[in-house]
């Protein structure tokens, strides 16, 4: 347990960095989520072999804020990887017989079986760290001979599932209320992979008043919860108009879905969407390839007639408050923004420190609460687009996504760029966050030098 799988100051001496050393804090394991059973007898001597080092990469990945743990096989090697604040950070490259071992503890600690290594497997676990409260949800997929390990970490607590979690804004929130409020209409959610689409569409059933509304859930949440629904279990042999029929006696006004993967079941769903309020994904990237899709898959007419509204978002990182840095706008800046001339301040992050200067200090000094990285945390900026009249006579006459885009600014609809600026205006991100997002997707690497991990948050008083 000598050995910190954390950075040091390498540009200290080492007696110095010995000294300053917090106590780290370290993840607790607290059994399998889903009501699984570990089976710690046949399995102790994986346990014996792994799991000191797996709660040491764990409790170097909370530290770090990661919300995404990747272990992947690589040419006889594994290597890891941490998501934090959207952005991926190299960890580490573990050697074959490690990697593939904390691979098959944490599977087995999620309720997997580890010694099934040809299917992919789903489970989780809890966890607490730093006196909070933490699941797991981990995916094992094989690729070739070896499998790839995926762990996503929510913060029980932060879990961003209701609308002020996320910061949506009231115009958005009473849109959506006002669309699901009539039993009727199908309201889509859509977004890149990994772009929080499906946390969205959870936020989306969750703007829905319930004390109004009956919310039925039909979809497998893989684990998160939704507040105030009514799970829905489909009779075993019942189709989808046999369900639909049975929720609709149960007086629902809303149905949430899985995300819709095939043209049959959009028919379907189209046809109830004059006597349920439909929630669902539709896997594509932006509203306007949602809608292309939907038409393709249910026609022209049922989309006219049954599609209220696209909901998007792009998650853009938030400055650290504490060393974000303020900076006066020209009046053109602000006039190519579309903000008042009355912006007096807007932030940035503070550039980093120069690598090739020894006495720069390190990005760890530079700020503690951020870790130096400069940022903590993301927001969404969203995006929804409804089914206007004047969108009616788009779609019905001939589609594309500049006519799309154009209706949207005549209805006055919130645009995800508008949202965007609307976060910088407000000082929660930076311009150049924003263009970096918009410019990349929000998936590639940041700009500028490679990569550094934020280090840890020093630990107070
Ligand atoms: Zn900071």
């Amino acid at each position: 347990m000598a050995k910190k799988p954390v950075d040091k100051k390498s540009r200290k001496g080492a007696e110095e960095s010995e000294e300053e050393q917090p106590q780290l804090e370290m993840a607790l394991f607290q059994g399998p989520l889903f009501d699984r059973v570990v089976d710690t007898k046949t399995h102790a001597k994986l346990i014996q072999s792994a799991l000191v080092a797996a709660k040491e990469m764990v409790s170097d990945a909370m530290r770090r804020r990661a919300h995404t743990i990747q272990i992947e096989p690589r040419e006889g090697r594994f290597a890891l990887r941490y998501t934090i604040d959207g952005a991926p950070y190299p960890a580490a490259a573990l050697p074959g017989p490690r990697g593939m071992a904390m691979v098959q503890v944490l599977k087995l600690l999620a309720g997997l079986d580890p010694t099934e290594r040809t299917q992919p497997q789903f489970g989780g676990l809890q966890l607490e760290f730093a006196d909070r409260k933490y699941e797991l949800f981990v995916e094992s997929t094989p690729v070739g001979k070896a499998e790839r390990l995926r762990i996503k970490i929510f913060d029980v607590k932060l879990a961003l599932e209701k609308p002020q979690d996320i910061g949506m804004p009231d115009s958005i929130k009473d849109r959506i209320r006002e669309i699901t409020a009539h039993r009727s209409g199908v309201l889509a959610v859509c977004g890149p992979p990994d772009s929080g689409a499906t946390t969205l569409s959870i936020v989306a059933v969750h703007t829905v008043d319930p004390y109004l509304y009956q919310v039925f859930n039909m979809s497998d949440l893989r684990g998160r919860k939704l507040i105030n629904v009514s799970n829905f279990t489909p009779e075993a042999g019942h189709d989808l108009e046999m369900s639909f029929d049975r929720i609709i006696r149960r007086e629902a006004d809303v149905l949430f879905l899985d995300p819709l993967r095939s043209p049959e079941a959009a028919q379907t769903i189209f046809q109830y969407a004059d006597r349920l309020s439909f929630i669902l994904e539709v896997p594509a990237n932006t509203p306007f390839e949602a809608l292309s899709k939907l038409m393709e898959w249910v026609g022209v007419d049922m989309v006219l007639r049954g599609l209220k509204g696209i909901l998007t978002q792009k998650l853009i990182r938030k400055l650290c408050k504490d060393c974000k840095q303020a900076y006066r706008p020209n009046p053109a800046l602000l006039k190519k923004l579309g903000l008042s001339e009355q912006t007096t301040v807007l932030y940035r992050a503070p550039s980093p420190p120069a690598e090739d200067d020894p006495e720069a200090p390190t990005v760890e000094e530079l700020c503690a609460p951020c870790g130096g990285s400069p940022w903590h945390g993301r927001v969404a900026a969203l995006e929804l687009l409804e089914i206007t009249d004047g969108m009616k006579e788009v779609i019905a006459t001939g589609l594309s996504a500049e006519a799309v885009r154009r209706q949207m600014n005549a209805d006055g609809q919130v645009t995800l760029q508008k949202d965007a600026i609307r976060l910088v205006s407000e000082g929660i991100t930076s311009l150049e966050e924003v263009q970096r997002v918009f410019s990349g997707g929000g998936k590639k690497r940041p700009p500028g030098k490679r990569p550094r991990p934020p280090g840890p948050p020093r630990v107070q008083g």
